[in-house]
């Protein structure tokens, strides 16, 4: 009898106490909240040069890793903005932008870095900023039986969010898939141009894919089937992911090189990227407020 009080008087107590803590815990994340209720802007850069200039702009920054994503948590202007080092490529962009959504509920994530040029009319140092993104890697060849070689020109656009049925035989998945960037973000970078002085600042298109094309054929047909301004590895992979969440994106990508008109690579065309996204970001912020 009296081992059943004591059990009891310790279960309860251990109710108790569990209760208390829940409580504290609680308390503890809402005066986070209202320490800071706003939703963070999270600005994108895959290699160190396209993420370091901007994260060293930030106030207050802490470090938060996770997987081989860096993020730098800081303030611009009071407002909570955080840059993320993705690393390259569209498997890394997709991981980080997802795991950033469901982290950190994000109010808008701006993708930046260095690009490829497809349009003759752009220079190394212009900027694009992505009022269209689209995978220049989703492709599906046609037809052609052993030793009839490869006709990559025939190639034809794959749309991977057609339907969830099979790509390969379904005729509504031979599209291109566009991803649009958002309107307000499209609108921030547009009321800055003026403070980017090294080269223009154009609407675009932007390509992605785990490809580096070389081949002047090879791009001349993007820029005419899917109307590209400028290839890299990020863009579309991101849009992809903050598509599927609904939460605002933009692309905005400075020509790093540009082989249609022989613009030699410039990787210091970064940190003028960073240094014109910053320049969006305040602009965005303003309009937030
Ligand atoms: N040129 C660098 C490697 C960059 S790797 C070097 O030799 O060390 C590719 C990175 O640069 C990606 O993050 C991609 O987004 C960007 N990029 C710049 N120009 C590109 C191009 N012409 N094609 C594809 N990616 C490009």
């Amino acid at each position: 009898m009296k081992n059943i009080r004591t059990i009891s008087f310790v279960l309860i107590l251990g109710l108790c106490l569990a209760a208390l803590v829940g409580c504290q815990e609680s308390t503890q994340t809402e005066a986070k909240a209202e320490e800071n209720p706003q939703q963070p802007i999270i600005i994108q850069g895959p290699m160190p040069i396209e993420a370091e200039n901007f994260a060293a702009k930030l106030e207050n920054v802490e470090e938060e890793k996770s997987g081989n994503f860096l993020f730098y948590k800081g303030e611009v202007n009071d407002y909570p903005v955080i840059v993320m080092k993705t690393g390259k490529g569209m498997e890394n962009t997709a991981a980080a932008t997802a795991i950033a959504i469901e982290k950190f509920d994000p109010a808008a994530i701006i993708n930046q870095g260095t690009s490829g040029g497809h349009d003759p009319d752009l220079n190394v140092y212009d900027i694009v900023l992505g009022k269209r993104t689209v995978n220049i890697g989703s492709l599906k060849t046609t037809h052609l039986e052993d030793g009839e070689g490869i006709a990559p020109k025939e190639w034809i656009p794959m749309d991977l969010m057609a339907s969830e049925g099979s790509a390969g035989e379904d005729k509504d998945a031979e599209n291109i898939r566009y991803f649009e960037g958002d309107e307000a973000l499209l609108e921030a970078a547009n009321a800055v141009k003026g403070t980017h002085e090294e080269g223009k600042i154009v609407e675009g298109t932007i390509g992605s894919a785990d490809v580096w094309n070389n081949e002047v054929d090879r791009i001349q047909w993007f820029h005419e089937n899917f109307g590209t301004s400028v290839e890299e590895m990020e863009g579309a992979a991101g849009a992809q992911i903050a598509k599927a969440y609904e939460v605002p994106y933009l692309g905005i990508r400075t020509l790093s090189n540009n082989k249609t008109n022989s613009g030699e690579y410039n990787p210091d065309t970064a940190a003028a990227n960073q240094e014109y996204v910053y320049e969006v970001v305040k602009q965005y912020i303003s309009t937030q407020k």
